[in-house]
C-alpha cells in the first residue's frame, strides 16, 4: 500500500482508496472481514506518517465486494458501514437472463450501504461478453440510491463505455474513474477511463475524484 501510495503521490494526486476484493467465487486471495480489519489498521498507520511527513495525501478504506448470485454482498452490512467506500461488482454467475440479472444488481446496491457500482457490465476483453441487464433501470437505481457508476480505466475491462456514460449522464447518475490498478504501474490506466468519461460528454462536477479529500469524504457519508 506505502509503494502504490507513493506512486500515487508522484502522479500528482491526492488521495487514493485501497479496495481488496472481498468474495468468493472466481477471486484470488479474497479478504475476510479480519483481514480488512487488520489492513484499515495499517492505513490509520500510513496516513498517520503521511501527516506527519506533512504530505498532502490520504488513503480511503474501501473493499470491492462481489454481488453474490441471490443479489446479496459477500460482506455484512455492518462491515460495509465501517469502510469508507464500498464498491459492488459482479464476478460469479455472469449468464443469468436479463430480467434476473437486473433485480440482482439493484438489490445489492437497495439493500446494502453501496457507493460505486464498479465494471457495471462485468466485460472482460477478450475472455468474457458483457453481463445482459436493464443498463436503463439499474442507472436509474443507482442515481436514485446515490449510487456512483465506475468508469474504468483497466484495459481488459473499460467499462462503462462512452454511450453508457452518456446514457448515465442523461439520467442524472454520477461517477467515478478508477485505475483497477493491480500494481503500482497500472495507476496510470486512470487515464483510459478519463478518456472514456470526455467520450461520454462528462464535467469535472460529475466525477466524484475530481473533488478535494474534504469534499470527497462529504460525499461518500451515508
Ligand atoms: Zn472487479
Amino acid at each position: 500500500m506505502e509503494e502504490m501510495a507513493r506512486k500515487a503521490q508522484e502522479l500528482g494526486w491526492k488521495f487514493m482508496v485501497i479496495t481488496d476484493h472481498v468474495g468468493g467465487i472466481g477471486i484470488v486471495h479474497p479478504l475476510d472481514e479480519k483481514r480488512l480489519a487488520k489492513q484499515g489498521a495499517e492505513i490509520d498507520k500510513l496516513n498517520n506518517k503521511f501527516e506527519q511527513n506533512k504530505l498532502d495525501f490520504h488513503l480511503f478504506k474501501g473493499a470491492e465486494v462481489d454481488i453474490k448470485a441471490n443479489g446479496e454482498l459477500a460482506l455484512s452490512k455492518e462491515a460495509c458501514k465501517k469502510l469508507d467506500v464500498v464498491l459492488a461488482s459482479i464476478h460469479s454467475s455472469f449468464r443469468m437472463a436479463n430480467g434476473e440479472m437486473t433485480k440482482r444488481i439493484c438489490h445489492a446496491i437497495e439493500n446494502y450501504p453501496v457507493h460505486v457500482l464498479a465494471h457495471p457490465t462485468a466485460r472482460n476483453i477478450p475472455e468474457r461478453d458483457p453481463i445482459d441487464f436493464d443498463l436503463e433501470k439499474v442507472f436509474q437505481t443507482a442515481k436514485d440510491q446515490s449510487v456512483y457508476l465506475e468508469i474504468n480505466g483497466q484495459p481488459k475491462r473499460m467499462d462503462l463505455k462512452d454511450s453508457h456514460v452518456q446514457l448515465a449522464r442523461e439520467l442524472g447518475c454520477e461517477f467515478v474513474i478508477s485505475s483497477d490498478a493491480h500494481s503500482k504501474d497500472q495507476l496510470t490506466y486512470l487515464r483510459y477511463g478519463l478518456l472514456t468519461a470526455r467520450r461520454g460528454w462528462l464535467q469535472k462536477s460529475d466525477i466524484l475524484n475530481t473533488h478535494t479529500v474534504a469534499q470527497t469524504e462529504k460525499q461518500l457519508q451515508r
